[in-house]
Parts: C-alpha cells; structure tokens; sequence
C-alpha cells in the first residue's frame, strides 16, 4: 500500500516545501485494487506517500485521522459516489487538494465535483502523463497556496507586533512625507505633548519644534531629498499643546533621529523620514543637577570655589581689556566655631545661610558671591572705579549683618572680618587677589574682628612668616625640636632655691632658638597648645624624677599653662596622673597662670584650680599686676602664690618708691600668699624689693633660663646664684640677707 520510488523529476518548490511540511500524503481512493496499486508506482516523486482504500467510509475513517495534501479520488464508489467525500471535506473544512478519476464521460459529473471543490478532473482512460500533470499540478498549487497562508500569517503577526511595538512605544516614532509633513505619529504623542494625533496629520513637523531650536532641525526635514542616506541624531525641544504645560514647563527635550524614507526603485530618492524622538527630559534634569552641584556650594546654593575663580579668571581678563579695575573681597564669619560647637551644626547652618541671604542682598546683580567653604564667603565686584567703591560695599555688609538673627536657641548678632584686595594694585591673578584678600581679612581678625581693611604689601611678608611659623610649629613636638629650661627662685632670706620655674624653649632648624612669647600664641590659636603643654609637664616631672634619682632634693618646679589648658576637661587629672606616674609629692609642683584665665569662669576654672589645690598642687599668678587685680578673683580663685610682674621690678629706682609694689605685697600679705618677684635684675631691685617686703627672686641677677645641666649644677652648689649680688652688695656694702 505504501510505496516510495525514487524518480528523476522533481518540482523545485514540492521539493522544498515537501521537506519544509514533512511528507506530501497522497489518499487513492478506488474501488479497483489493481489500480490502486498501480497509481504509487506511476505517481512516485521523492517525499511522497501513498495510502489507499477502495471505499467513500474507508476514506473518512482514515481523514479523520491523517491529512493528505492530495486525494485521488475514483468518482464511483461502492458505498457512494465521490460528491459525498468532497461534501464532507467542505463540511470539516479541510485543505485537501481532490482531483476526481472517473470514467464517467458525462461533463455534468466534472462540473458538479469541481463545483464542490475539485482540484482537477481526469477522465478515464488518461494517459499516465495525463494524471501525472494533474496530480504535480494539484500538490504544486497546494503547497504555493500553503506556503502563501504561512507568510501571510506570519507577515500579520509580525504586523501585529509591530504595530504594538510602535503603538505602545514610550518614544514618540513618526514618518514624514517629502514635505517635512506628518503621515503617521504614535499615540504617545499625546501624553508627551498633549496633541491628538489626527490634528498632526499632514501638518509640518517643525509646527512642534521650539523657535529657538528651529534651524537644528530646518535644514534636515525642509528638504529631506537632500538628506544623506543616513540617519542623522540631533537634541531639540518640543513644545507642549498650548494648554497642556504643566509644572515640567512648556517643552519636552527629546533626542530625535531620523532615518530618510527612500524609494524602492530608487535608493537615492528620498520621499520622506521615519522619525523616533526619545524623552530626555530627565537627563537633562540630571545633567543641569549634576552641574550645578559641581559650581555651587549645596548649603547656600551659591557659587563654589571653582566657579568663582572662574568668574574672576574672566573679570580680570575683561578688566585687562578695558584697563578697569575689579575688587576681591574675602569674608569670614567671626566666632562661627563657637556657634557650631555650642548649638551644634544645624544652627551653624541656618547662620550660615541667613548670612549668605544678607550678603547676597547687599550685593549688585554683576557681583559675584561665592562660598569657599566653612565659614569663608569671597565677593567678587567686577566693576570698581577707585578703592571707595569698594569700601561703600564693604560697609554695607558690616551694616546688612547688625539686625540679629535668630536661632532656635536664641539671637545671635553675627559679624564677619572683611580683607579687599584690587585689581590690578594688588594683584595679576585670581589666585593672588584671593589670597591677598584673606591676607588682609586675616589682618582684621587678629586686631578685633567686625571689619574691613584693604590689602598692604607689607601684611604679606609678616603673614606668609606667620604661616610658615605655624607649618613648622606643627610639626616640632614630632621632630624633638622642644626643649625645657630652668630659671631659679632664689630666697634671699634663706639664701637657697626656693623653685624653678620650667620655661619653653625651641630651637627651630633655620631660625634656632624662638622665644615662647612668639609661638606660644601661635600654638593657641591653631590648637597645639594642648599637645604642648602635655609635653611640658611630661618633660617637667620626669625631669624632677630624674634629679631625686640622682640623690638631690630638688625644689618645687613650676611650669606654665595657658588660659587654653582650663578649657580642657580634663586638666586636673592628666596633671595629678602624671605626678603620680613620676611618684612626685604635689607640693614640689607649681602651676603658673595669668590674669586673664580667671577673668571669666566659662570653662569652670574655679573649680578645677580648686581640685588641683586639693591634691595639694600650688598655682601661682604670673605677670601680677599687669590684669586686672581684681580682689575678688583672689577670693574666688584658691591660688598659692602672686608673681610680680617684671615690669614694676624694672621701675624700681629706689627703696619705697614703687606704690604698686607695695600695694601687691600688701595684698599678698592679706592673703597669706607667697610672693615672688621677677625680673630681677640688678643688685638695686633686689634691695628695694626686700625693703618693700618681697624676698624671693627670680631674673638675671641670679641665673637666666638654662638647660637642665646647668639646673642640676645649681642644685649642687645653690651659692653660686648669690655670687653677682654678693659682689655688688660688698661694693654698696649693705647686707641684703640680713
Ligand atoms: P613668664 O612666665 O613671665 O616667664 C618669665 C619670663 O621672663 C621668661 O621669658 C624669662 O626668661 C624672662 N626673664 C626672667 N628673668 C628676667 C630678667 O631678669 N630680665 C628679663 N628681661 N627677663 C627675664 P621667656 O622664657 O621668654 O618666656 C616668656 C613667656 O612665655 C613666659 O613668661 C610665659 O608666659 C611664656 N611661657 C614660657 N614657657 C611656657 C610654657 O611652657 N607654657 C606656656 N603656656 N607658656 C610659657
Ligand atoms: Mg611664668
Ligand atoms: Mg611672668
């Protein structure tokens, strides 16, 4: 029943599509065996299949399970004739191509089965070539006709998908006529631009573009048949429907590419554009945020420091042009760390912002006001015509901030130092007009704040050694380059040392030895007083250590602390701790002070001095008499000992002629302090001094400040300090220890 047989011709497309679908199936339906066999040998063709059965039921019972691309089908039939097969296949709606084999010589038979859906018509007796045609005809319109309904399905749901894609596009596609006209746009633009589609329709593309954007785009779409036969990209803004701007503004950045529409017969003819435009509205957002972020401070919004100097770069160029003049004014919030470290940084920031409002406020349109950072504010005014101007513009401000402003934690009166530096006086370069202008703002900090002053070519020789003075400062505790020195307190009663008083020394690389009264300030006002004095007591005790190691008793040792060191929690441990480490009696240790700590008692000095009086420590006033002498402090203030300032020792001329003196000693008297004199110089100070009731000495006449060595000599031999004062004493012949 099935037979395949190889056979020379071969239709090219049954070939292809016989392979493509499977097997062509071939049904003979016949009633005369003999032929039935026959047909498979005459019919054979590669990829062909042949099944057969003798009646009409026969045949339905196997296309009711198989699908034949063919039947041949004997138009008289035992159970019923060939109608009634190409009635049910219409009826089951089925593709099989028919072709009728009948010996039926009426054309009425013909007519009926290919009204019925017949694919061909044979009439017995055909010749085998006859049958052949028929059957290669019938399978090649088949297979065309299926090949056809595949792309056809195909080509609709690649219709379908397309459409989707283009319709539900969250980019706006479009095609253009020749014109620059719309010929179909997605419905997106509707909820991009608020248009109706329809409205766009055949109206001109560039009716959407912004004016200012309308010669990007003029030259691509006017006369697209110049266009290249490439697709070209270009940013532009749309505009919104009129009555649909929203709160994102009147147009829509889109990036826009087109691709010309070309010709089929003519790839050089361009009759219209195929346009995507994509929203970036975002990006943009994106972009302006990200630079504006990179050329303004986030606090204030204000210019940073990049794009004032960039802003001043081209000022001065301009001011080169033109030979005019520009000023820089450098700005800096006086106290704002105390605003910061007190009321934390939200209100550091609300005072930062109030201020750069008022600042901006006072400013003109051309100026620029810029925040470098902290609390540090530069101006720029590009347009000044002598130093007056500027000087207006500077009280200004002082002015703009006298209102208070508040805080959540009360008012705060703010002020700010201001250093001006000109162009082209004091400078050729953004970078040197802004340091020039913190120089002289620096100037004005150090002499009171809340202030002006101009620039002065001398300020920038003392600023840039202080500058230098502090890099090294930094680094000299790390380097060693510290050192102790000792002076005695001689008692000319006891003739013995009565103390040694600990002095900093530093002997700096270049400049070798620099007295304290020059970096000590220093270091207070850049923060390394702390780490100093912890060095100085360190150095001190382990110095007193070292000499009980050696066997000799040595006296009370002094040292001096800054009105910084109280500011400091912890003062009187790490001092009771280090004399501890060093098993020192407290009584051997003096800490001297000056006027000033004990002025006001913000940081608790009363009760820390109290706390190291407790553990038995002395605290000496130093420089007495050059403060304020209040009384009352002495109250207050448990101290041990008052030191006489070196400058009333200097004005003794004569024995009781010094009412300062007198009253000091006077005053220590009353509260059974000890008192010792500095400064002293000369055998004359010393015999007035003793007259005005002060006996203990310190200064020249016995020893200047002297390293550890010669300390520890002293020590040995305490007379050696009395050998000058001796000496002129024989000469005036007075007994000054009597
Ligand atoms: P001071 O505590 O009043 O120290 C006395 C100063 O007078 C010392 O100056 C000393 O050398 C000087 N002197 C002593 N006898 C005489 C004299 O007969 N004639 C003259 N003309 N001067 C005399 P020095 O060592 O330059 O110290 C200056 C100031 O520096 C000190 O004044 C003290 O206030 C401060 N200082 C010194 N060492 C330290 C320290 O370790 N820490 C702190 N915070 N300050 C220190
Ligand atoms: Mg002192
Ligand atoms: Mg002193």
């Amino acid at each position: 029943m099935v037979s395949l047989t190889e056979h020379a011709f071969r239709p090219q497309i049954e070939g292809t599509l016989a392979t493509d679908a499977g097997n062509f199936r071939i049904l003979i339906v016949d009633d005369d065996p003999s032929l039935r066999r026959t047909f498979p040998h005459v019919l054979a063709r590669p990829g062909r299949v042949f099944d057969e059965c003798g009646t009409i039921g026969e045949a339905i019972a196997r296309l009711e399970h198989e699908h034949y691309a063919l039947i041949l089908l004997d138009y008289r039939l035992p159970d019923a004739n060939g109608l009634a097969l190409l009635d049910w296949l219409v009826e089951h709606q089925r593709d099989e191509a028919v072709i009728i084999i009948s010996g039926e010589d009426a054309i009425d038979a013909a007519i009926a089965a290919l009204r019925r859906g017949a694919d061909d018509y044979v009439r017995k007796p055909y010749h085998v070539a006859q049958l052949q045609r028929a059957v290669d005809g019938a399978l090649h319109k088949g297979a065309l006709e299926k090949a056809n309904k595949l792309m056809s399905q195909r080509l609709k749901a690649s219709e379908r998908l397309h459409r989707y894609l283009v319709e539900s596009s969250p980019d706006l596609i479009f095609t253009l006529d020749s014109a620059g006209r719309f010929t179909y746009v997605n419905p997106r633009v509707k909820a991009l631009l608020g248009y109706d589609r329809s409205a766009l329709m055949r109206r001109p593309f560039t009716t959407l573009v912004m004016p200012e954007d309308l010669d990007r785009i003029d030259g691509l779409l006017s006369q697209p048949s110049s266009l290249p036969g490439e697709s070209f990209s270009v940013e532009l803004r749309l505009r919104r429907y009129r009555g649909s701007a929203n709160a994102d503004g009147d147009c829509v950045t889109v990036s826009l590419t087109g691709i010309p529409m070309l010709t089929q017969e003519d790839d050089r003819r361009v009759v219209g554009l195929y346009g995507v435009a994509r929203d970036i509205s975002e990006r943009k957002r994106a972009e302006e945020i990200i630079s504006f972020q990179a050329y303004h401070d986030q606090l204030t919004h204000l210019p940073n420091r990049v794009l004032f100097k960039d802003r001043l770069e081209l000022a001065i160029a301009q001011a080169h042009r033109r030979t005019g003049a520009l000023a820089v004014m450098f700005i800096d919030v006086d106290r704002f760390k105390l605003v910061n470290d007190t009321f934390g940084h939200a209100e550091g920031d609300v005072l930062l912002r109030t201020i750069a409002a008022r600042l901006s406020a006072t400013l003109r349109r051309g100026d620029t006001l810029a925040r470098l950072g902290g609390d540090e504010f530069t101006v720029l005014l590009p347009d000044i015509n002598q130093p007056e101007d500027a000087e207006v513009i500077a009280r200004k401000v002082l002015d703009a901030l006298s209102p208070p402003i508040s805080l959540s934690q009360g008012q705060f009166r703010a002020t700010v130092s201001i250093g001006v530096a000109l162009f082209p006086r004091d400078g050729s370069t953004a970078e040197e007009l802004t340091r020039h202008a913190d120089v002289a703002m620096y100037q004005v900090k150090r002499s009171g704040k809340n202030a002006y002053r101009f620039f002065d070519p001398d300020l920038n020789t003392r600023h840039r050694d202080r500058i230098a003075l502090e890099n090294d400062l930094r680094s000299a505790l790390a380097r060693n380059e510290l050192e102790l020195h000792y002076q005695p307190q001689v008692s000319l009663a006891e003739r013995r040392i009565v103390g040694l008083e600990a002095l900093l020394r530093w002997q700096h690389p270049v400049l070798g030895q620099v007295p304290p009264a020059t970096f000590v300030q220093v270091a207070e006002e850049v923060g390394l007083i702390g780490d100093i004095s912890a060095w100085v007591l360190e150095r001190a005790c382990s110095q007193v250590a070292q000499w009980r190691e050696t066997g000799l008793t040595p006296p009370r040792v002094s040292i001096n602390l800054s009105a910084h060191d109280f500011h400091r929690a912890n003062i009187v441990a790490t001092i009771t701790e280090c004399l501890a480490r060093h098993a020192l009696d407290p009584a051997q240790f003096e800490l001297e002070i000056t006027e000033s700590i004990m002025m006001n008692d913000t940081a608790g000095v009363a009760s820390k001095l109290q706390e190291l009086r407790a553990a038995g420590i002395s605290v000496a006033i130093d420089d007495f008499g050059t403060g304020y002498s209040a009384l009352a402090y002495l109250q207050k203030f448990p101290v041990s000992a008052l030191k006489i300032d070196r400058s009333f020792v200097r004005d003794l001329e004569g024995p009781m002629t010094n009412p300062i003196i007198s009253a000091i000693t006077g005053i220590a008297r009353g509260f059974e302090l000890e008192l010792v004199a500095e400064g002293v110089e000369n055998e004359e100070q010393a015999r007035a001094l003793r007259a005005l009731g002060c006996e203990v000495m310190q200064g020249y006449l016995f020893a200047r400040p002297a390293s550890p060595a010669d300390a520890h000599r002293w020590l040995i031999r305490p007379e050696s300090l009395f050998e000058t004062l001796d000496a002129a004493a024989a000469e005036t012949q007075t007994d000054l220890s009597a």
